[in-house]
């Protein structure tokens, strides 16, 4: 008989366990993917991730017919469209990986009392991470809170079994009535996106040779220029994660197979433990599912957050507040739906700090714009950034953006490529234009003339409701 093989965010053929169980029963698997964000609570996919999932959908869909298969596309709400595609094809059983956003977990559990009650075989797969929130514990048989004794135990899952090859051909299923892609309306419909794609290709093939690119270039040395983000010094695989194109483990196996010079290994050994922070970050999101929405250290909910000034929030998410690092981040992220993220820690602190507004509006932005917008990492990223989360940056320590730059963008490259209004600011005056007045008059009019805030004042103001709550 046949089995439908229900594709969410897993959007490949590699390492598919869910896949794989269906050919292994013997069943003639029919891919679907359901098209129901009103399921997805409070975090159905921004309009940047909503223009990926469109191209990665075509990009399945294009693999499964050159196996001998094809994508069925279908509107929710998912119960309904998997009991109209069960009545038409006479499937016996549904196979999916799990997700674990606490929406989708609901209805996935709803899901499969329903199938379940109807007679139909059910099940699901651990595929988009090493170790599943429930199976690394405490010795007291509670979640963690903090990273480094939650890595030394959950870092046993780089041992993992082989992942699963792609299967070379597949049956062709019964024919099911589908929607066309373009009618699911994914895509924009003023193309803002359309700079984005001569960055990424998103789908199976675009992760694999991101991969390759990887162990070829970035890998080398990926401890220390991880943190510059005028070069591509990391993977840039986080969408392609995001969407399940690629598995952790085909990442790990592929890491752990090639011979390194010995000088590698620790950054090798250093982007592993990334991946584990995305790990962490999924277990946080399991076991304190309400930190989507509030702080994770509750003493921040009576913090004197500023509400915030519309113009002042547009300034921000635009990249236009007069601190350099910040704008070029911002425009990074508007114009390729992704941004570094040494400079992700910079604009959030930021906001966060020197503007003293709820991290949830940075989030919210960054949910939008993101082309790898996840919930588990993005609440974490921000709680951390904030220092409202778990094992966060404590929150006195206030990023000075123009440190940072200084740092970490030392010839301003960064800078300049994301604001070409800078470009005729000599040497260091790009990174704290405001104290070069004459010259950002006459070289930047349209910049800018100075910083939404004082950044020593404004420092000096967090670090004063800081105390008042601690
Ligand atoms: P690499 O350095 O190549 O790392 C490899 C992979 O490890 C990444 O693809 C990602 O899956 C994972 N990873 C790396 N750093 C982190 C981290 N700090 N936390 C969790 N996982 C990590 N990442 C997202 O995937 N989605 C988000 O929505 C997101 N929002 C963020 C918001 C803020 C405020 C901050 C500070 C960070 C956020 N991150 C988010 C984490 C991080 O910035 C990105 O994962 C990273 O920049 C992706 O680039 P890369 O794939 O080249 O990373």
């Amino acid at each position: 008989g046949s089995a439908i093989v229900w594709f969410r965010r897993d959007l490949r053929l590699d390492d598919n366990p869910a896949l794989q169980a269906a050919l292994e029963a013997g069943h003639v698997p029919i891919p679907v993917y359901i098209h129901a964000p009103e399921e997805e609570g409070a975090w159905p996919p921004g309009a940047a991730s909503r223009a990926w999932l469109h191209r990665s959908l075509a990009a399945l869909d294009q693999s499964l017919r050159a196996r001998g298969s094809r994508l069925t596309l279908v509107r929710g709400p998912t119960i309904v469209a998997l009991d109209r595609l069960v009545a038409s094809t006479g499937a016996e059983a549904v196979f999916w990986n799990r997700l674990y956003e606490p929406a989708i977990v609901a209805r996935d559990a709803r899901v499969k009392q329903h199938l379940r009650a109807r007679g139909l075989h059910v099940a699901s797969f651990k595929a988009a991470l090493l170790c599943e929130p429930w199976e690394v514990m405490t010795g007291q048989d509670g979640p963690y809170r903090v990273f480094t004794p939650f890595w030394r135990k959950a870092a046993a899952w780089l041992d993992t079994p082989p992942p699963l090859p792609a299967p070379a051909r597949l049956p062709a299923p019964p024919a099911a009535a589908g929607e066309r892609l373009d009618d699911l309306r994914l895509r924009p419909a003023i193309d803002w996106d359309r700079h984005f794609w001569e960055a990424w290709s998103p789908g199976e093939a675009g992760a694999l040779e991101l991969l390759d690119a990887f162990v070829e270039g970035a890998a080398h040395g990926y401890k220390v220029q991880r943190d510059f983000p005028d070069r591509i010094g990391t993977s840039r695989l986080s969408p392609h994660l995001h969407f399940g194109e690629i598995s952790p483990r085909r990442i790990v196996v592929r890491l752990r197979r090639e011979s390194w010079p010995a000088g590698v290994r620790p950054d090798i050994e250093h982007y592993f433990s990334e991946l584990g922070w995305r790990e962490f970050s999924h277990h946080l999101l399991h076991h304190f599912p309400h930190t989507t929405g509030s702080n994770f250290d509750p003493r921040f909910d009576a913090f004197g957050w500023v509400e915030p000034d519309p113009s002042v929030l547009a300034a921000w998410q635009h990249g236009r507040t007069g601190v350099p690092i910040v704008d070029a981040g911002m425009r990074e992220l508007w114009a390729t739906g992704w941004m570094h993220n040494r400079v992700r820690m910079i604009v959030a602190s930021f906001l966060t700090k020197n503007l003293r507004i709820h991290w949830r509006h940075g989030a919210r932005w960054f949910w939008d714009t993101l082309v790898d917008a996840d919930l588990a990492n993005n609440t974490q990223g921000w709680q951390w950034s904030a220092g409202t989360g778990a094992d966060a940056a404590p929150y006195f320590r206030v990023f000075n953006p123009v440190l940072q730059a200084q740092r970490f963008d030392p010839a301003g490259k960064y800078i300049r490529r994301w604001l070409p209004e800078l470009a005729a600011l000599p040497g260091s005056a790009v990174h704290a234009p405001w104290e070069h007045p004459e010259l950002l008059r006459r070289l930047a009019p349209d910049y800018p003339q100075a910083p939404l805030v004082d950044l020593k004042a404004s420092r000096e103001a967090a670090l004063a409701a800081w105390r008042a709550i601690r």
